[in-house]
């Protein structure tokens, strides 16, 4: 299969290399311990103790960072600036004016309309290239959008993209369903199309994504959820949902709906083995802890289902929240503001995690337009806001936040976790098999900072360094100091 042949690829293209790191901690081996790595074919060959009285700054050795929801088709579209023409339209004139979401939907349909080849090509290389050489990305769920509108084209230009870069990012192709499948006037035809590329681009397609709470009644959001639930188990595909995207306490959760016809459509045994359930959004969550206790306490009792939560907040807290504007009087002038009563919501991800023991991580979802026009889609960037998002201050939350971009985020769209076992030499007679993130994510450390004097010499500051999980969530390290390697 093509999705098999684009991990080989990343695979061979390691291989045959020898490489060494020395003088680097590994926090997932030792806490402190300085070592000196060799890489061979793109696994560990040696662990060997490195001296730790060396003055240089030790470098450190992190599992690399994967997006678990990312749409491949539609980054940029604010930011792209590239002079319209045949192959690459303009966008500048949809620009969000109020930020509502119903604007961010139009906007992007507006965009939709344009695409071409070219253009999504550009757009998506550009977000593999900056996660890779920028942040140290090697794993992405790309979702790209399947509808009357943009119909295969966006398909076309992610297999085209997996074919070209996938030797250095596994990206694994989501054929994504954004609007309705089983209402309005054009459900039917999107979900006819949604089937024909999955038949048709059967070798490249390795997850399934539907959107239920944009169909128009109920109904036809579970007609969405088993329909979903149905093609993904037969096609041997992963399931992805963005779901509950409301505050709404009195609209039902959907998370149990799915978990019941999870259960009675026997995932578990009849899904084909290492398939995942993803749930993204689902802001509703935060509505009530009833709710939470209830999903909690039916994945308990069914330990064997391979249900994810993806946490969004970078667009969670972007898009909610946006009450219509009104005025005052101030001054005798008229003042039109918008009030600063404005709840949002994001799910909780590390508690759900730490405290009710579900799977869970954090994705950055869109970037550069109207969903969410910020950011610079950095991974480590999302878990350093997640600090703050999530009130997760301690050294141990930060590990769950960077284990929530990279091994959660592999484990919840069905890879591996990385690395490769060796033993280690400590010097010691306590010499154990360790395992080693590698291929990993590179972070260095400068030894100072440069900067002019007043007299016109080098002024030398000692640069602060980086030596655990939480110093790079807590400050992320800029692009010059990561690299993948292995
Ligand atoms: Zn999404």
């Amino acid at each position: 299969m093509a999705a098999q042949s684009s991990r080989d690829a990343a695979d061979a293209s390691r291989a045959s290399r020898t490489s060494r790191i020395d003088n680097v901690i590994i926090p997932s081996v030792h806490r402190s311990k300085r070592w000196n790595v060799e890489i061979k074919d793109g696994s560990p060959s040696s662990l060997v103790s490195s001296s730790t009285c060396s003055s240089e700054p030790p470098s450190l050795l992190l599992p690399p960072l994967c997006h678990p929801h990312i749409h491949l088709d539609k980054p940029y579209i604010l930011t792209s600036n590239r002079d319209s023409s045949n192959q690459h339209p303009g966008y500048l004139d949809l620009e969000p004016v109020s930020g509502q979401f119903d604007e961010a939907l139009e906007n992007t349909a507006a965009a939709k309309a344009r695409y071409t080849r070219h253009d999504l090509y550009l757009r998506g290389s550009q977000l593999i290239a900056e996660g890779y050489t920028r942040h140290g990305v090697t794993c992405m769920r790309a979702f790209v959008e399947v509808d009357h509108v943009v119909r295969f084209q966006t398909l076309e230009a992610a297999v085209r993209l997996k074919q070209d870069l996938g030797h250095l990012v596994d990206v694994q192709i989501c054929v994504f369903a954004q609007d309705p499948i089983f209402s309005s006037e054009h459900g039917e035809e999107n979900r006819s199309l949604v089937v024909e590329a999955l038949d048709r681009f059967e070798d490249a397609v390795e997850a399934l994504g539907t959107t239920p709470y944009v169909e128009k009644n109920p109904e036809a959001s579970t007609q969405n959820i088993e329909w979903a639930v149905d093609t993904a188990m037969a096609r041997g595909l992963h399931l992805d949902f963005h779901l509950d995207y409301t505050l709404d306490k009195k609209s039902p959760s959907s998370v149990p709906k799915v978990l019941a016809y999870l259960r009675r459509r026997h995932w578990a045994t009849r899904a084909q083995p290492g398939k995942t359930i993803v749930i993204g959004h689902c802001t509703h969550m935060t509505t009530s802890n009833g709710t939470l206790a209830e999903v909690a306490a039916l994945l308990h009792q069914q330990p064997e289902l391979p249900v994810h939560f993806v946490g969004l907040p970078t667009s969670d807290v972007y898009m909610m929240g946006r009450p219509g504007a009104q005025s005052c009087q101030l001054n005798g002038k008229q003042v039109s503001y918008k009030p600063y009563d404005r709840p949002r919501g994001t799910m909780q991800i590390p508690s759900m995690i730490r405290d009710f023991g579900l799977n869970g991580c954090l994705g950055v979802n869109n970037v550069g337009n109207a969903f969410t026009p910020y950011g610079d889609g950095d991974p480590m960037q999302l878990a350093c806001w997640g600090t703050g998002l999530y009130q997760a201050g301690t050294a141990a939350d930060a590990e769950i936040l960077y284990d929530c971009v990279s091994d959660r985020a592999r484990r919840a769209i069905g890879r591996r976790d990385v690395g490769g076992s060796v033993v280690a030499d400590d010097g010691g007679v306590g010499d154990d098999i360790k395992k080693v993130p590698v291929p990993g994510l590179l972070v260095r450390n400068r030894k100072e900072i440069v900067m002019s004097g007043r007299d016109g010499k080098e002024l030398r500051v000692p640069a602060r360094w980086r030596l655990s999980v939480k110093d790079v969530v807590w400050d992320p390290p800029d692009s010059s100091l990561r690299e993948v390697v292995g």
